[in-house]
């Protein structure tokens, strides 16, 4: 075996043109010199999965063409093949027909999992746990890799502040520091230490950058963007993944500043591989490059494929736009072939930590793949995250934990018994796969006696991914029956939100209430019936101010993966105590969309004189303007005690560090784990700075009664911010500092920072 191995990669580096010793450049530089154009123009081509690729030869068509361009050298990349077989199926093309003979990398959308599929990333986002999102992504990243993947595009770390944008539910939620050490933690998970070990793949920051900015949240729409937000909200994700070693970058679909950010030199270029040096490469989103001539900014095809090279995108995601116009533009003098080979040898570079150029055959093993994939430490990590991942908003009267025997429970929703929503968004290799709904979860809890009715049912039509979903707006003909059921139950579980396809790609909403008739369910059931436990599914922040204010527990369950009724049932019944935290504002209605919490003063924040009429101020006439539950929030069986808030100094040189710390004790009748977050304010500045910024949280375990000093170190990189020049400044004045278990409900002291 080894010999055979060795052989391998004796033909091959003759094949490459190497030496086997040579350095990882050495061998590109060489590798280069022999390349035809056309092969170069091929190596930054990237086409999708198209036929049943262990099947006969496509003879005609756009399948036909593919085939063809796979065989001459015309294509670095596919995405979505996947599966030992067939991923060896074509990979064998390129290695034995085309000249060189140079491996395709692999790539696909492991967004939360491969076929053991882990909470949304948002759900994620909200357990605060960086080590648990680590080893989420990791766990995504071996069962990818053993299917024969080598590259996937994750994590999204756009920032985002608007519901309505279907995709929050990729992301980290609305805060550039918490989305940092998520970007860093997914990217670790999914890299590893070494990339060339076959258990690992290679991660994507996408979608650099502001797409999660989309105006009014309509999918790929514009972003209007300044220059402080560009660089102190929606950049600092992106830093942390590049920070991390991430090795490639996708753009995305939108316009910033109106230039389409495929086509946005100063992104790509000045920033990313200017400003940052990032040497792996960047991959334009599906067709973004063809989608520039619509957008307006280029005039065809051709001027599209030139914008994108020249403002630095080194792959063409199915556009077909460089396989069919690199050649010709570089022939005739219209672009700079010396872009084409820097963009080849970032391509070729990760192909060789990946470890493909020595042997194209590494990830394919399909012994491994039968044991990786859906292996029983990944049901366990799965779970573990999921649990992690779910919020307790709200727990009047000691609904929960629920009690263990004797009960009559009543557990209502359609998608209470729905094996396939809970799997969430993003989850193409998993369409066939199943979750563990609640109803499973808890029929495993036999001293209850348990009913369920589905109340109404919640999605009519084609459920898939690629399909629009359709909401059932009318039919109540479940509603008896489930209020028999409520008013026979001491107590009534309620599964209400969105179905798994009700976020995502495509999926953006200009209501934030729940779909359908699910609203008139609740509050009938809850007439007849007033302890009822309401669990959210969604894969964003929703409006739910009725719940809030009537329903005495709620708890935030998102989209948990294949092991969600297990994660539930063990958070009802009291076998796990919930820590989750909200990543995302949630709003009292979708009209204060968007919400967040590192907001900045108007002039007037404040009512100058509350009682008497006054007009003149920053406000909406028919609400208020906090939120519903607002950043960081999330409740726990126990309680938490914080006090003795303290600053080691309350004046600092510039240069030097703050040390805080703060008493945190359980005062509750469980054990439990509180995130103990750290939020600073620079009073003012040389530009305005947010009301509240979080610079630091930590996730404490304490036994019940238990007290612990936490402490946290402020550095004058978490002092400063970017000015509009994108220059980091770190200007002398006072701050506010203020620590608690959410983003409004804090301690606060103040220091001051050098001399004013
Ligand atoms: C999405 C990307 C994704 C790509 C490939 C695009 O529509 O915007 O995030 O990676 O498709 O599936």
């Amino acid at each position: 075996l080894i010999l055979t191995g060795f052989s391998i990669k004796q033909d091959r580096n003759m094949k490459l043109n190497s030496q086997p010793n040579d350095s990882i450049e050495a061998k590109i530089d060489s590798l280069l010199s022999i390349m035809t154009l056309e092969e170069k123009a091929g190596q930054m081509n990237q086409y999708n999965g198209f036929w049943e690729v262990t099947g006969p030869a496509p003879k005609d068509g756009d399948a036909a063409l593919k085939y063809e361009h796979l065989r001459n050298g015309r294509v670095g990349s596919m995405l979505t093949v996947r599966g030992v077989d067939q991923v060896r199926a074509v990979q064998e093309i390129v290695v034995n027909e085309s000249r060189l003979g140079i491996p395709l990398i692999i790539g696909f959308d492991v967004i939360h999992g491969y076929k053991t599929l882990s909470p949304i990333p948002l759900a994620e986002a909200a357990s605060w746990d960086m080590e648990a999102i680590r080893r989420s992504a990791e766990v995504g990243a071996a069962e990818a890799a053993a299917s024969g993947i080598n590259w996937t595009f994750a994590p999204m770390v756009d920032v985002s502040r608007d519901a309505r944008w279907g995709r929050v539910m990729e992301g980290g939620g609305e805060d550039p520091y918490l989305g940092s050490k998520i970007a860093a933690a997914r990217v670790k998970g999914f890299q590893g230490d070494d990339l060339s070990n076959p258990l690992t793949v290679a991660a994507t920051a996408k979608h650099f950058a502001g797409y999660g900015f989309a105006e009014a949240g309509r999918e790929y729409n514009k972003a209007d963007i300044g220059m402080s937000t560009l660089y102190n909200m929606i950049l600092p994700p992106f830093k942390a993944a590049e920070e991390a070693g991430v090795r490639t970058f996708m753009t995305g679909f939108n316009t910033l500043d109106e230039i389409p950010v495929t086509g946005n030199e100063f992104l790509l270029r000045d920033i990313l591989k200017g400003k940052w040096g990032f040497d792996g490469f960047v991959i334009s989103d599906y067709a973004s490059i063809e989608e520039m001539v619509v957008h307006g900014f280029v005039k065809n095809e051709k001027m599209a494929a030139k914008k994108a090279v020249e403002a630095g995108v080194d792959m063409d995601m199915e556009a077909y736009s460089y396989v069919n116009e690199i050649v010709g533009l570089v022939n005739e003098g219209k672009l700079d072939e010396s872009l084409v080979d820097d963009a080849v040898r970032r391509i070729l570079r990760v192909k060789y930590e990946l470890g493909l150029m020595d042997d194209p055959y590494r990830y394919l093993d399909a012994q491994r793949e039968k044991e990786v994939v859906g292996s029983s430490s990944h049901h366990e990590a799965v779970l573990d995250m999921a649990k992690k991942s779910i919020v307790l908003l709200k727990n009047e009267g000691n609904l929960l934990p629920l009690k263990k025997n004797g009960q009559k429970i009543a557990l209502i929703g359609d998608l209470a018994d729905d094996k396939n929503s809970p799997l969430g968004s993003w989850r193409i290799a998993s369409d066939d796969n199943t979750a563990i709904s609640v109803l499973e979860g808890m029929q495993q809890y036999k001293g209850n006696k348990l009913t369920f009715e589905q109340g109404a049912q919640l999605v009519v039509g084609a459920e898939s991914f690629l399909t629009e979903v359709r909401f059932n707006t009318t039919d109540k003909s479940g509603f008896p029956a489930a209020v028999k059921a409520a008013r026979n139950a001491d107590v009534v579980v309620m599964v209400l939100g969105e179905h798994g396809f009700q976020s995502g790609e495509g999926r953006s909403r200009t209501n934030l209430d729940f779909p359908g008739v699910q609203q008139e369910l609740l509050e009938e059931v809850f007439a007849a019936n007033k302890n009822v436990v309401l669990v959210l599914n969604n894969g964003r922040p929703l409006a739910i101010d009725w719940a809030a204010k009537n329903i005495p527990a709620i708890v935030e369950a998102w989209q948990l993966g294949t092991q969600t009724g297990n994660a539930v049932a063990q958070v009802l019944y009291g076998h796990y105590n919930p820590s989750g935290k909200l990543p995302m504002t949630f709003p009292r209605n979708i009209g204060q969309t968007p919400i967040y919490y590192n907001h900045q003063n108007t002039g007037r924040p404040e009512d100058p004189n509350p009682g008497a009429d006054m007009v003149w101020w920053s406000h909406y006439m028919d609400v208020e303007n906090t939120p519903l539950y607002p950043f960081g929030y999330g409740l726990s069986y126990t309680t938490f005690k914080y006090d003795n808030l303290k600053l080691n100094k309350e004046q600092f040189e510039m240069g030097g560090e703050v040390q805080v710390s703060v008493d945190v004790a359980n005062t509750g009748n469980y054990d439990g784990k509180e995130v103990v977050q750290l939020y600073i304010r620079d009073l003012y500045g040389s530009t305005v700075r947010p009301v509240r910024e979080l610079k630091g949280f930590e996730l404490v375990d304490l036994k019940k009664g238990e007290k612990r000093t936490v402490n946290f170190t402020l550095t004058e990189a978490e002092l400063g911010f970017f000015n509009n020049q994108g220059e980091y400044v770190v200007e002398p004045g006072e701050f506010e500092v203020f620590v608690g278990g959410n983003s409004v409900e804090t301690l606060k002291a103040s220091f001051m920072l050098g001399k004013e």
